[in-house]
């Protein structure tokens, strides 16, 4: 009153360093700290005042000029301003971000940062704690954390060091924009407030800020952050420097938020403001932590753009009979551990994706495959440690007498080897296998696969096969007595994830045996520790095949297979033709091999598909109850696990809803209504909980 003449109830606003009062329906009363200079004031009225001239199709607060003519009077000792209220909500506040909302929000930073641009002033150029410049000002608080917060916090510090400063454009930056001084209307921003944090500093490290502050809370953080950056672009192109330090430096804004938010409740724990952003920032910093490195950057560069022109391309040259999944395909850049993420700045749960066993580019994967690839690859004609070390391993996986193994580069390779080893031993040609099997994609194994020869484009059951129905579908017809084989998944996969009824095994491969055909355990989806109980899905049903085929997660993706048989069988084969695989059993592929094995048992995970397995089932069996009509049947082992819908049509719309909400899974089955779930061995019971959650929602 004394200074401006105007009257109204004062009501206090939150402020880090500075008292600031709502003042009636239309001013801001804000009493500058005792440490602020008078050119620093008048730097930000410039500055607000430049900004109105700019068009930037957004409002700034005016300055109030008090009677005596002073936009900045002193009063206590304190600068004292007034300026106008602006009214709206800040973005923290606004529950769901729109596309439109976050378009605005970069196109909003955009036009700040243009009409900056060419401002200095001596003013600017001052030291100022949150300038991300000063980040390891705050790293030194790192030792106020935890011992787990410090180790997930430093990484964002290292990233930071990185930064080539001197390549990034600098001009005043507002310096603050987080979701607090963003204000938004009618569902855009129309206001970035408080210029008090105003300093020279990098150009790129107010959307960076943003970006920080942005991501808090959201679902798909990278994504919410790629919206904003090509908005920005659009307005403001940014370097290629700009770009690769963006994500660094938005991640470092929040590791510094953490730090002060640690050294500042130290000092000053009655201060509620300090506290508002420390637990969302925690829970996005382990968000950011798990991303694969690399990524947001990728994404922020607008690698989504290639997108149409990929689907367009692989089609002119890609043979049309391989297929893409979901209506709208999906363009994977990156992968850790049960996630996928894709060139939109969207991470997916990958429940379906059963190769990439130990998870997805495992560190230890990789690292053995690059430095085997480094230094040799040859073929199984040499001597090499890393051959024998591997075959010795798998072979002491298998109970005797399975001991003889060859490598091989898919598990169409396995079954097509195997096919030969029984019909040598045998000196037969039949084989008999369960309906809807598939084993393979040569010529051999698609006559030996009813879900080929009888599905579309499929020729019919050969005559030297013979068909077993699924178990409790049909008559067991009479076990040929001319077999050469009995293929057999030990838990059909392509049949709907069907866990076979205790003694099947055992009563049909005693028939085979009988008969005088050889038992194949087709374990290329089934192996390695999925089953949980046990190593191999055979061993579940208390029978030693013959001959054992591995594929898929025995290479974690490296292209790798196995069939692993008996001394007699093998010795059958050694018939005086070589059999020779030109990259089946290398150096790099056993290295691999090798590797998988070691993290399967260092890092536990049969205990760990066993564990998690049945967590999840009961879980679906919860939903089964809630949803009877839908879900029809649930039924699996470990972490190979399925459930049953009423029909095909609400199957894959469920896969592709649950798509929508970044969860991975695909149908099978011959009715093509099972949902199966077979997911990297990884899968945890936090991920177990998001897949069951997102189920509800969408059932
Ligand atoms: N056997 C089974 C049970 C399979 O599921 C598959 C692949 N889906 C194969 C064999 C063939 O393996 P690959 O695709 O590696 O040749």
């Amino acid at each position: 009153m004394e200074l401006y003449g105007i009257r109204g109830p004062a009501a206090p606003l939150a402020s880090e360093r500075d008292q600031n009062f709502r003042i009636g329906a239309d001013h801001v009363l804000k009493i500058s700290n005792g440490g602020e200079s008078r050119a620093f004031l008048e730097l930000q009225h410039e500055a607000m005042a430049r900004l109105r001239a700019a068009e930037t199709g957004l409002e700034w607060p005016r300055v109030a000029v008090s009677p005596a003519g002073e936009d900045i009077a002193v009063a206590g000792g304190h600068f004292v301003r007034l300026l106008t209220w602006i009214p709206g909500t800040p973005f923290a506040e606004i529950p769901e971000r729109t596309p439109e909302l976050l378009d605005s929000l970069g196109r909003a930073l955009a036009r700040v940062d243009l009409a900056l641009a060419g401002l200095d002033r001596p003013a600017a150029h001052r030291h100022f704690h949150w300038d991300l410049r000063q980040a390891a000002e705050a790293r030194q608080h790192l030792a106020l954390l935890p011992e787990a917060r410090r180790k997930l916090v430093e990484p964002f510090f290292a990233a930071w060091e990185r930064v080539p400063w001197p390549a990034l454009p600098h001009s005043i930056i507002h310096g603050d924009p987080n979701d607090y001084n963003v204000l938004v209307r009618g569902g855009r921003v129309v206001s970035i407030l408080d210029f008090g944090d105003m300093v020279w500093s990098a150009t790129v490290c107010d959307l960076a800020i943003a970006l920080a502050y942005a991501m808090l809370g959201e679902e798909q953080p990278i994504a919410a952050a790629a919206r904003i950056v090509a908005a920005y672009r659009e307005v403001r192109p940014l370097s290629e420097a700009e770009l690769d330090a963006l994500y660094p430096l938005a991640a470092a804004r929040l590791a510094m938020s953490v730090c002060y938010c640690a050294w500042q409740a130290a000092a000053a724990p009655e201060n509620e403001y300090l506290q508002i952003s420390n637990r969302p920032a925690w829970a996005l910093l382990e968000r950011l932590a798990a991303l694969p490195e690399g990524w947001p950057t990728d994404v922020f560069r607008g690698r989504a753009a290639a997108r149409e022109g990929l689907l367009a391309r692989r089609r002119r040259h890609l043979g049309p009979s391989l297929s893409i999944s979901y209506r709208e395909p999906l363009h994977i850049t990156h992968g850790r551990g049960a996630y996928l993420y894709d060139s939109a700045g969207r991470a997916y749960l990958d429940c379906v994706n059963n190769v990439a066993h130990v998870g997805h580019s495992h560190p230890r994967v990789v690292r053995a495959a690059a430095e085997q690839m480094a230094r040799l690859n040859t073929n199984t004609r040499y001597l090499h440690e890393a051959l024998v070390d591997y075959i010795e391993r798998l072979a002491a996986m298998l109970p005797p007498p399975l001991s003889v193994v060859y490598l091989v580069c898919s598990g169409s390779e396995a079954n097509e080897l195997a096919l030969r080893l029984a019909r040598a031993h045998t000196g037969r040609e039949g084989v008999l296998v369960m309906d809807t099997a598939y084993h393979g994609n040569t010529n051999a194994l698609i006559d030996i696969s009813p879900y080929k020869f009888n599905g579309p484009g499929g020729r019919g059951r050969p005559p030297h096969v013979t068909v077993l129905p699924l178990p409790g579908t049909g008559e067991m017809p009479p076990i040929p007595h001319d077999i050469a084989a009995f293929f057999c998944e030990s838990a059909l996969s392509c049949a709907g994830q069907v866990i076979l009824p205790p003694g099947y095994l055992r009563e049909i491969y005693g028939k085979v045996r009988a008969a005088g055909g050889v038992c194949v355990a087709d374990e290329v989806q089934t192996g390695f520790g999925r089953a949980g109980t046990h190593f191999w899905m055979f061993e579940t049903q208390g029978v030693v095949p013959d001959i054992v085929t591995m594929g898929k997660p025995i290479g974690n993706g490296h292209p790798l297979g196995a069939v692993v048989t008996t001394p007699g069988i093998a010795a059958s084969f050694a018939n005086g033709m070589e059999y020779f695989n030109t990259f089946g059993g290398n150096p790099v592929s056993c290295a691999v091999g090798m590797s998988v094995l070691d993290v399967i048992r260092d890092e536990g995970l049969q205990e760990n598909a066993r564990a998690t397995g049945e967590y999840l089932m009961a879980g679906l069996r919860e939903l089964q109850a809630r949803h009877p009509v839908v879900i029809t049947d649930v039924r699996g082992l470990g972490l190979f696990l399925g459930f049953e819908m009423a029909g095909e049509r609400e199957a894959t719309e469920l896969v592709n809803r649950m798509k929508d909400r970044g969860v991975l899974l695909s149908t099978d089955g011959p009715r093509h209504n099972v949902i199966k779930i077979k997911p990297p061995l990884v899968f945890s019971r936090a991920d177990a909980d998001l897949l069951l959650a997102r189920l509800e929602e969408v059932l």
